[in-house]
């Protein structure tokens, strides 16, 4: 089948690579021309684990191409997909990027001799595709469905893992506006051995917001409960988890194998939820709640509990620090989680924000940044960024772990005790043990944990 993808972002380039893995024929749309050139090199223009290797078996197999001629691309196409953000600005979701993108597939489906579906795989709030695309398309093609094809399939990938994903998904979920357009995308992934859900299109946009809110509530009551035990002497959040997940609700036999079940991952104390989905999406879906005129208090309490979390690092340390003025603070992990290079929503670009409104200077570390080690500014904060650990920790009178990068877990107490000024870590993912740490002689802290 012949493919064009707009958008050639996370959700844009992996959803290409991995439909060119299945044989098909792709076209990646992208706006920026120094994107475009790097994917048909080879490169992808974000990191993601195993998305080079792939991006270079299909451009060199022919089966995936990245370009800027929209015209070309989408009139060549049985199948049009829509991969491009949808943000929320003042809280609500953002759709002109995809109104902007529905006009213009509108006006080449009206020269169009050919049955062609469009799909949204954009995450948009339930209705849109219906009351929004769907006009503008017919507006726009002078057609009426039927004449072309429309779906709504979103995407439940997660950066860091998303080649995995894209290429095994555990669902795919097939809003259809009738049954021709939903047997045609079908079609491309008929390869794809997972369950496949079809449904109408408002169900498959709303099944999206109930999966990421779902996760977005376990993090937020993790956290919740984390406050608890900070405010209890001898309470340690980790140890509570460790009693809850042995459940066999939440984690049947296969824990004491040692697999854990994903969901076991969302029940753990943190400084919170970032990135690209979550925190817009749970923001989306309560403005969208509201204006149909439901009261949703669970997802506001969750996002209220994520938007404090990234200040209680800096509170507890500075209830070992005190006064944060002209104190050097290291931090480790900038990316909103590892395995990514997405600052998008990170709890460390706000604890840094309010680091430097306190008057520390900040240094900062993360494996995904091949940056000289000067002073650089990230979303216009004036940070030195480090090219080691060593350079964050030297020196300073505090460290703060924000992401669980690998080789942050490798680092051994030692080093903290013997390149740090005063060695106290607040550890926001929780990836030392306390006990050790303490017994090596680190001041340690963390989220879930008072000391
Ligand atoms: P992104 O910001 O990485 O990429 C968006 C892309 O859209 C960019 O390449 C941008 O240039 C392009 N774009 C915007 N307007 C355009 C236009 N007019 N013409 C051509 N291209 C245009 O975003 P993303 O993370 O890939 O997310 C895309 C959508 O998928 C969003 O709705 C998001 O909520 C959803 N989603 C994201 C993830 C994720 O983990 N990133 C997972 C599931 C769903």
């Amino acid at each position: 089948m012949k493919i064009a993808v707009i958008g050639t972002g996370y959700v844009g380039l992996v959803t290409g690579v991995s439909l060119a893995l299945l044989g098909h024929n792709v076209v990646c749309i992208g706006r920026e021309k120094f994107k475009i050139e790097k994917i048909n090199k080879g490169t992808s223009p974000f990191y993601e684990p195993g998305l080079d290797n792939l991006l270079k078996k299909v451009l060199t197999q022919k089966l995936l191409q990245a370009t800027n001629n929209f015209q070309k691309a989408v009139s060549n196409s049985n199948i049009i997909i829509i991969a491009v953000g949808t943000p929320t600005i003042g809280n609500r979701i953002d759709l002109s990027a995809i109104k902007t993108i529905s006009k213009q597939i509108g006006k080449e489906l009206r020269n169009s001799s050919k049955y062609q579906v469009v799909v949204v795989k954009s995450t948009v709030v339930p209705s849109t595709t219906e009351k929004i695309i769907k006009p503008l398309l017919e507006k726009y093609s002078n057609k009426k469905i039927g004449e072309f094809g429309l779906c709504m399939s979103p995407e439940f990938l997660r950066e860091g893992n998303a080649v995995k994903d894209a290429t095994n998904p555990d669902r795919i979920v097939i809003g259809q506006i009738d049954e021709k357009s939903g047997i045609l995308f079908s079609q491309a992934y008929e390869d794809v051995f997972c369950p496949k859900v079809f449904t109408n299109l408002t169900t498959a946009e709303m099944t999206k917001y109930a999966a990421n809110s779902l996760f977005a509530t376990l993090i937020s009551y993790s956290n919740e409960i984390a406050r608890i035990c900070e405010s209890i002497k001898d309470i340690d959040v980790v140890d509570v988890w460790k009693g809850v997940h042995l459940d066999s609700r939440l984690s049947s036999n296969t824990l004491r194998e040692g697999q854990v079940p994903g969901i076991v991952h969302y029940i753990f104390s943190g400084c919170g939820y970032g990135g690209s989905c979550f925190p817009k999406d749970t923001k989306a879906l309560l403005a969208y709640a509201k204006s149909i005129g439901v009261e949703t208090p669970i997802i506001k309490g969750v996002i209220d509990v994520n938007s404090a979390q990234p200040e209680r690092m800096v509170d507890i340390l500075k209830k070992t620090l005190g006064n944060l003025k002209n104190k050097k603070i290291g931090i480790l992990g900038l990316t909103f989680k590892a395995q990514t290079d997405d600052l998008r929503g990170s709890a460390s670009i706000s604890v840094i924000k309010s680091l430097i409104g306190q008057g520390a200077k900040v240094f900062c570390h993360d494996p995904s940044f091949d940056l000289a080690g000067d002073k650089r500014e990230l979303y216009g904060l004036k940070i030195n960024i480090c090219k080691t650990i060593d350079e964050t920790l030297r020196s300073s009178d505090g460290a703060l772990l924000m992401t669980a990068w690998e080789e942050y877990t490798k680092i051994m107490p030692s080093l903290f005790k013997k390149l740090m000024k005063t060695p106290v870590l607040v550890d926001g993912r929780r990836i030392y043990s306390a006990r050790t740490f303490l017994k090596a002689g680190v001041i340690y802290r963390g989220i879930g944990y008072s000391g």
